[in-house]
């Protein structure tokens, strides 16, 4: 035999029956989004690489280290598999002038990847859905796309996830606030790690957000940027928090929680639990009103966020949320290849007025025994049998059977008019 392949270390399958609770989930995000008039978009999974070193931001993780880049090999363009897709989403709108009539709500879903060492939760191929407001400067569409994020965190009937946030102003302010940072990081340099003494000078806001214990003590003493932002940002904040609190979402000022880059302003937010371990940031996102422009559109405002779908999954299990499991409503027994074109007929009407039924298939030796059947029929979970007997056919009916009645009861149905009767087989 020929040696076997594995899937990419990190690159996940999502197999049935786990497939379905995506497909659950999926369905979820998409009923969602459209009560609150969010349009889908799509984006490539390939894009230039400079869409994300100017996008992206230079001095983040994604593109120090994260990014799987390649050439390619027929023109030599240098290219990346999107590691987030706010880029993407953005050049489209500038390369399709998506906001010359006003703002549009658009949302996505689909794979990104980042070359991170894998562990729960923590993935090289990951889902994200993510929401975008575009061209509106507001703080009530900030408030809103936190309500989304909330709501569908809701529905979903997850529990126990709180809502930080923070205020990064706007590029003056953090200019002010930077200057003061450096020089407070200067007076610790003792205790600053490696990656923190680089990005003294490049980001210095990152540090603030540090994962190491060590320098958690003295980062929280670092100076905030609440205390420096102006009349306008504070009152932009304000707003946002008692949009909030009229809508009943519980939220927390956490002021070391930055997205540090130059082009984020006024809110940013996360939605964290606290029951996935280290990987628990479910949601994050903010206001990027300087995006536009870096990758060459005209100046507009913009705010989003971008969530894990497998942590999301993750969560649900975790708190034991049931996730509908999938069974046909019914199993199509067929003791013979003779019965196969009148069972099949039955079979696609039957489809076709809303009844999902698997039909029995028959391997090497033919179709197997009936009480073969019966089992295979009763593993998948069907609510009921359809048996396409000799004696059956001879009548012009198929008895149906109920499988999970308990008493197993049975009755005849006419072949002919197959839409008649579908809707008794519906769960
Ligand atoms: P983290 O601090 O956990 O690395 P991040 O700041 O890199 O997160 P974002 O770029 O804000 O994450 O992405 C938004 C969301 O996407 C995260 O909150 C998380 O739920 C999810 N996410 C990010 N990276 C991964 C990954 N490698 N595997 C699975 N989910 C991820
Ligand atoms: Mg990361």
């Amino acid at each position: 035999m020929a040696d076997k392949l594995n899937a990419v270390k990190g690159m996940n399958d999502i197999l049935p029956p786990d497939s379905a609770r995506w497909e659950w989930l999926e369905d979820k995000v998409r009923d969602l989004m459209a009560r609150y008039a969010y349009r889908m978009i799509r984006t490539p999974v390939v894009e230039p690489t400079q869409l994300f070193v100017r996008g992206t931001g230079q001095t983040t993780d994604i593109v120090e280290k994260e990014m799987y880049s390649f050439e390619d090999r027929l023109n030599g363009e240098q290219l990346t598999l999107r590691p987030e897709n706010t880029p993407g989403v953005v050049r489209a709108a500038i390369e399709h002038n998506l906001t010359y009539d006003g703002g549009k709500r658009l949302y996505y879903m689909g794979p990104m990847f980042r070359h991170e060492r894998p562990q729960r939760g923590r993935y090289r191929q990951f889902y994200q859905l993510g929401a975008e407001v575009l061209g509106h400067p507001g703080p009530e569409v900030d408030a809103e796309l936190m309500l989304l994020a909330h709501q569908l965190f809701t529905e979903l009937g997850l529990q126990d996830i709180r809502v930080e946030m923070n205020s990064l102003g706007v590029p003056a302010e953090r200019q002010a606030h930077r200057a003061a940072l450096v020089a407070y990081f200067e007076q610790h340099q003792d205790v600053l790690d490696a990656d923190a003494k680089r990005r003294l000078h490049t980001n210095p806001l990152r540090i603030l957000d540090t994962k190491n214990p060590a320098m958690q003590q003295m980062a929280a003493g670092a100076p905030q940027l609440l205390a420096y932002l102006g009349e306008a940002s504070l009152k932009h904040l304000d707003t946002v928090k008692a949009l909030l609190d009229a809508c009943g979402v519980r939220w927390s000022i956490n002021p070391r929680l930055v997205r540090g880059l130059d082009y984020y302003s006024h809110t940013v937010f996360e939605f964290i639990t606290d029951q996935l371990g280290a990987q628990g940031t479910l949601c994050g996102g903010g206001r990027y009103d300087g995006l536009f422009e870096i990758l060459g559109g005209k100046p507009t405002p913009a705010v989003g966020w971008g969530m894990g779908l497998e942590r999301v999954l993750e969560l649900l299990k975790e708190q034991g949320t049931a996730t509908g499991a999938p069974a046909p409503d019914a199993y199509a027994i067929v003791p013979d290849a003779q019965a196969l074109p009148v069972a099949m007929r039955t079979l696609q009407a039957l489809r076709a007025a809303g009844v999902s039924v698997q039909m029995h298939a028959g391997g090497a030796e033919g179709f197997g025994s009936m009480k073969s059947q019966f089992k295979k029929a009763d593993g998948s979970g069907a609510h009921h049998a359809l048996v396409f007997g000799a004696d059956e056919l001879a009548a012009g009916e198929v008895t149906v059977k109920a499988l999970r009645d308990g008493q197993g009861a049975q009755q005849r149905r006419p072949l002919a008019t197959p839409q008649d009767w579908a809707a008794t087989l519906r769960a």
